[in-house]
This record gives structure tokens, sequence and C-alpha cells, in this order.
């Protein structure tokens, strides 16, 4: 079968893939609650073909499995499921029906694009080199899905492993590609400061934790500024600082909160070990108790260069070589990196923006939604990028 020919299978699904895109968007679920989801991507499996092996790592992700009709490796690709706490602003005619839960960062389509995927593979099994796994996996908003379905040791045959997230930012039709840092590691902080709180007009008699917050939230400037190599792109953000509630009161606590976003794992140690130092030692030094409480969050995504070439190659003979956009690194995060620390792969963004048509909204906001083209293209990314790369699996991982 040639591109050609997968381009007017696409075309054939592309109204199912559609559906099952607005029926998830109607009935989003938060991380870890996506029972309904998973239940329906199983069923829709099942219906594509009994060939598809289908199983449950976690009580709400879903592996299914195609093994092809010729020897060869196994591909992953992944989606993920769960929705946000977002009340929805958009006037779509599917808008969610569940109040304060919304599809805005688009797992809806991702979802749908992995079906649809899955339902043409099925066609072209015959041909097919090897095996394809095709994870729907839960909890990615709380960065912590990924290293479940790891942990459950169902990918431990895969030799290589794909994903994509849609992105407003790039027109539909194109695609970002980046080969290495793409997004950054998360990790949120709380940081509490005890001490003698007193009157307001007696500082000497007390602890001023207020005073103390302040220079703790300064030394991250000069950590960052003055500690962090240039080279090594690194953000410390407090969002939260909260004390006192009187006007003639010096608190006795103060809560600081924020979160870090880095590359490199000894550049995350580092800027939590130091973090922590400055908090500990400034505390100290006016006589109060500073500790920090870390959040785990996401793992870098540091695509594997010769993956991200390959995929590039594909890109380029079915879509164009102007399709492709080359991305620096950003700072937004993914848990797809933690599979990208344990299985050679890539991550891209699928452009789905549309500014004649006002889809420009970016993910996570209560208004996002994006151009429908875009569920095409991703599908087809997904069957060609199987067919290629389990057809030459050992050049692109081995090399
Ligand atoms: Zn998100
Ligand atoms: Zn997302």
């Amino acid at each position: 079968m040639n591109n050609q020919d997968i381009k007017l299978l696409g075309k054939k699904f592309e109204e199912d893939i559609i559906t099952w895109r607005r029926y998830l968007h109607e009935h989003p679920e938060l991380s870890m609650q996506e029972a309904e989801t998973a239940q329906f991507i199983h069923d829709k499996l099942l219906s594509f073909s009994a060939n598809l092996v289908v199983q449950r790592p976690t009580p709400t992700s879903v592996i299914a499995r195609l093994k092809g009709g010729k020897p060869g490796k196994v591909l992953a690709l992944r989606a993920d499921i769960d929705a946000l706490p977002i009340e929805e602003q958009t006037d779509l005619t599917f808008r969610s029906t569940r109040k304060g839960v919304m599809h805005a960062c688009g797992h809806d389509g991702h979802t749908a694009m992995l079906l649809g995927a899955a339902r043409i593979l099925v066609e072209l099994q015959a041909e097919l080199h090897g095996e394809v796994v095709f994870i729907f996996q839960h909890a990615e908003e709380l960065a912590s899905g990924a290293d479940e379905i790891l942990e459950t040791g169902a990918l431990a045959d895969v030799d290589c492993i794909l994903g994509a997230h849609l992105y407003n930012q790039i027109p539909v039709g194109q695609f970002g590609l980046a080969a290495g840092r793409m997004m950054s590691a998360s990790d949120s902080f709380d940081i509490t400061i005890s001490g003698k709180g007193g009157h307001a007009a007696e500082p000497d008699q007390a602890q001023d934790l207020i005073y103390i917050g302040t220079e703790i939230v300064q030394s991250f400037s000069q950590l960052i500024a003055r500690q962090v190599n240039a080279h090594d792109q690194a953000i410390v953000s407090v969002t939260k600082f909260n004390a006192g509630s009187a006007y003639n009161v010096l608190p006795d606590h103060v809560q600081i909160g924020g979160c870090t976003r880095t590359f490199s794992d000894t550049t995350r140690e580092f800027i939590q070990r130091q973090m922590q130092e400055n908090v500990e030692t400034l505390s100290a030094l006016y006589g109060a108790t500073g500790t920090v409480e870390w959040t785990k969050g996401a793992t870098a995504v540091i695509n594997h260069t010769q993956v991200t070439d390959a995929v590039r190659t594909v890109i380029e003979n079915n879509f164009g070589k102007e399709a492709i956009q080359t991305l620096n690194p950003h700072m937004i995060s993914e848990d797809f990196g933690s599979y990208l620390k344990e299985i050679p792969g890539n991550f891209l963004f699928i452009g789905s923006g549309n500014s004649k048509e006002g889809i420009t909204y970016p993910l996570h906001h209560p208004k996002f939604t994006f151009d429908e083209q875009a569920l095409l293209n991703g599908t087809l990314l997904h069957v060609m990028t199987a067919l290629t790369f389990l057809n030459s699996l050992d050049e692109i991982t081995m090399k």
C-alpha cells in the first residue's frame, strides 16, 4: 500500500475520528477518574478487530497491541486521555456537559487520532512488520500517568516510542519538531517559614517572617542568574506568597509556593538543593525556621536525534518540507519525558491553530479548541510513521 492509498483510508475514517473526538469532548473526565473514557476506548478498539489485543494496565488506562503479518520490532504510539478542572467557555455545539471539567489540552483529539490510527492499521495488518502498541494513557495532567504505565512493565519489549500534542501556536497543516531538548522538567515547591510573631510596633521582640520571605524569594533570582550555567535553561517562579491577616500583627508563619523548570538532571538537583539551603540558612540567620516540600513533576522531554530525523523524513515525504517548524526548547512540560528516559523516541507538536477561524487560544484556556483538520494529519502521521519505522527500525535506533 502506498502513501496515497493510506491518505484515502484516512479520508474514509475521518468522519468517525471527528465523531469520537466530539463525544470525548462532551464527556471529559479528570485525571485518575477516566473510567468512562477508558471504557469507551476499550469498546471501540474491540469493535475494530478481534486481532487487537486490549489490556488495562491500570484502572483508567488502555493498551492495545496489533501484531503485523511479518516479523519485526515493537513500536509504541501514545495518546493521553484526561481532561482538566476548567469550566469551558466555548460555544461549541459539542462543549463539555460536565460542570468544571473540560478537555482544554486537546487530549480528546489525541485519543481520537490514536483510535483512528488503530482503525487504519488494522486494515494494513498483513503488510505490517513487527507490532504496534497503542497506549491510551491516563493522568498526564498530574505528570504521573506515564510513570505508572512504565511501572506495570507493559512496555518492557518496546523498541521505540512516539507521541504528539496538538498545538495552536502552529498553524494546522504544519508540525513542530525538536531534536534533543523539547520540553522542560517541572517540579513544584511549598516553603513554610515559622517563627515568633508579635506586635507590629515591636518588631525587635518578634521575627519579621515577611522580610525573611522576601529575602528568600530574591535569592532564587540570584540563583538562576548567577549560579546556573547560562546555556542550561532553568526557571524558578514564585507564584504564591501568603502571610498575615492584620495591619498591626507580625505573623508567625509565611507560606511561599511556586515551580521550577529545568532540562538537565544535574541542574534540576542543584536548584532543589540550593533552594533548600537558601530557605534554611536565611531563615536561621534571623532566628526563624524554614522548610521546603517538593512535589516531583514531569521529566524533561528530550527527543532522540536519530528517531527525530526519521520522523522528519516521514513528514517531509508526506506533507512537504515546508510543513516542518523546528522548535526551540519549551518551558512547558509533558510526562512523555518519562518514556524517553527509558525508550528511544520522539514527541512532536501537531499544528492545530487557524487564525482566520479564530482558533488561537492556547492550551489550558477555557476557550481552547483546535482545528479538526489536525485530526486527520495526526492520524496519518501515526500510521505513516508506524509503517516506515517498523520497516526500518533497525537502522533508526541502532545507528
Ligand atoms: Zn495539559
Ligand atoms: Zn496535554
